[in-house]
């Protein structure tokens, strides 16, 4: 599994996410508390468009020095003895990781909640290789045991509810205690310790590195980060080559941006800072550390009219705000970035073939624009790949052939004036009840959650003239 999380088509990932009673009620309802939770904080804040602008400013600074950084951020990761390894691509990347785990001799791996693991497919390329790899955040070990993608980029288990969780524990694992949040969390810590203490290797994400000290930034709400770096002997941190920042006083905007926004607190449970392998000195901590820097696609995405998607922090707030994808929660993207964020990455990272039906995914309400903490435009990016689209003439034919005739008849006052009077009194006849005559095709896909007017067989410019002409009589 990486990036593509289904070989399903679109428009049947859609439709199968649309007649799931059980998901949509359960992202609807994650999302009404989000957001009103997020809402809360963010008055609380004050100032908050002030905040949006000095977060973003940040995130620009960074990637328009992100050579400077990374060579800095490099530098200081060696020095603290640490090792550094720059992957161009998801494969480079895994290849590295499976090389650590072999120089370990590596039969486990533990792992904290990170998307771009997902994205380079680590999991599956280790556990290929005989290494057995335990998922220890606890929405992603509940979709682990089922084989169940992420749906979302902070919450991954938003699309179930607690009678399917229970389910999957009693068939994966023979849990057979109550089906409440607290007896099952539990039951899932007491299974995750022992792996804890019996893992070689360590793998998390990275919220943020900090290039002046060489730090790699942690924030769960779990916890269980931190047991993944402090009990393993070895610790691999993989992060997207734009995940820098300066300095810890830039952290700080971020970090309070991130969790306001990604779960309506004032900060997550657990912020966690690592500077490099255990020191002599030091109680706990990895005596080897890996910092994996991945590319993957982002570097072409840094001198391209997408550059602003680099901003991204993750926190998932369009995602939380989207009509879309309240409708047809992470699943119907069938990437492992979702909603609007995942409609602009996605393609950029994953290619158009795969995924050029995500930026369709979208009314274009902009809500998503507004709640961003670092005032990425997804609206306006996603309009852009719509754009590519349609220049590269990867729409459909058909839609080709009618964009051109439209084209034509709208450069051509004489036949637009006869076309539209043609087609007011064929509508007349066409329309019956609400639907089309003739209803196949992508006129019915279009019309199965719209009923059309019943038209009366007048153009729109003849009822206009009556129109303008009647509040002139009546002054
Ligand atoms: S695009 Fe903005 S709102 Fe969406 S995940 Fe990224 S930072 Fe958060």
């Amino acid at each position: 599994m990486y990036l593509k999380t289904s070989e399903v088509d679109f428009k049947t990932r859609v439709r199968q996410q649309v007649e799931n009673p059980i998901m949509r009620k359960a992202v609807a309802n994650a999302q009404e508390r989000i957001g009103a939770n997020r809402q809360k904080m963010v008055d609380e804040l004050g100032h908050w468009e002030f905040w949006r602008e000095h977060a973003s400013e940040i995130r620009d600074h960074v990637l328009q020095n992100l050579d400077a950084y990374l060579y800095q951020l490099s530098e200081k990761v060696t020095r603290n003895g640490g090792t550094v390894y720059f992957a161009k691509t998801k494969e480079d990347a895994t290849n590295y990781i499976l090389q650590v785990a072999k120089a370990k001799n590596a039969r486990k791996v533990v792992k904290a909640k990170s998307m771009v693991t997902e994205e380079i497919g680590m999991n599956h390329a280790l556990q290929q290789a005989g290494v057995q790899v335990i998922e220890t955040d606890l929405g992603e070990y509940i979709l682990q045991l089922d084989q169940d993608p992420p749906s979302h980029v902070v919450v991954p288990a938003i699309h179930k509810d607690r009678h399917q969780i229970r389910r999957v524990l009693n068939e994966q694992l023979g849990y057979d205690g109550p089906e409440t949040p607290e007896a099952m969390t539990l039951f899932i810590r007491q299974k995750i310790r022992q792996d804890f203490l019996s893992a070689e290797i360590g793998v998390t994400g990275c919220n943020f590195a900090v290039a002046e000290t060489g730090s790699v930034c942690l924030v769960t709400n779990e916890g269980n980060a931190r047991m993944c770096t402090t009990l393993p002997k070895t610790h691999i941190a993989v992060m997207g080559m734009e995940r820098i920042v300066p300095t810890f006083e830039e952290v700080d905007v971020l970090i309070t941006m991130l969790a306001r926004s990604a779960v309506g607190a004032r900060l997550t449970g657990y912020n966690t800072w690592l500077t490099g392998p255990r020191e002599a000195d030091n109680v706990d901590g990895p005596e080897e550390f890996h910092l994996v820097i991945v590319d993957n696609g982002r570097s072409a995405v840094l001198g391209s009219e997408f550059k602003d998607v680099l901003r991204c922090i993750r926190c998932g707030a369009c995602m939380n705000t989207c009509p879309a994808y309240r409708h047809i929660g992470g699943h119907g993207y069938g990437s492992i970035y979702p909603g609007p964020i995942g409609a602009v990455i996605s393609p950029l990272i994953g290619g158009y073939k795969d995924f050029k039906d995500l930026p369709y995914a979208c009314s274009i309400c902009t809500a998503c624009d507004t709640v961003c903490p670092v005032e990425i435009p997804l609206s306006k990016l996603i309009l852009r790949h719509r754009r590519v689209i349609a220049e590269q003439n990867m729409t459909q034919k058909s839609e080709q052939r009618m964009i051109k005739m439209f084209t034509w008849a709208n450069s051509h006052p004489g036949m637009w004036k006869v076309g539209m009077v043609a087609g007011a009194r064929a509508a007349k006849w066409f329309i019956k009840g609400g639907k089309p005559m003739i209803n196949v095709g992508a006129i019915a896909e279009w019309t199965q959650a719209r009923d059309l007017p019943d038209a009366d067989g007048e153009s729109f410019r003849s009822w206009f003239k009556k129109h303008k002409a009647q509040e002139k009589n009546n002054g």
